[in-house]
């Protein structure tokens, strides 16, 4: 499998002129077939898709993995602290219906 930077190297060889198929083949260790695929603008949907992707990604300042923004994991995080706090004063609320009044000072 190409990585998207090796494949814009073959592409930059192979406009350059000076590299034929086969040297460009042997240069970066892709079979010729490949470097004829990639001659004709055939190139495998998944690396266009994965070049797509890794252009699209950035790391998220709040949680530091590498996301396609806006970071869902953080979007995630964010309900679940909220589902908690609601559920906590859900509990709270409970547990102070439930106790015996305190008599008023
Ligand atoms: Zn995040």
């Amino acid at each position: 499998m190409l990585k998207p930077d090796d494949v814009k190297m073959v592409e930059e060889l192979l406009a350059s002129g000076n590299c034929s198929q086969r040297a460009i083949a042997l240069r970066t260790g892709v079979s010729r077939a490949t470097i004829a695929a990639i001659a004709s603008g055939k190139r495998s949907p998944r690396t266009a898709m994965e070049e797509e992707t890794q252009a699209a990604t950035q790391r998220c300042q709040g949680c530091g993995i590498l996301v396609k923004m806006p970071c869902r994991v953080c979007a995630v995080r964010r309900y679940q602290t909220q589902v908690l706090a609601v559920r906590r004063w859900k509990a709270h609320l409970a547990a102070r219906q439930n106790s015996p009044r305190r008599p008023a000072a």
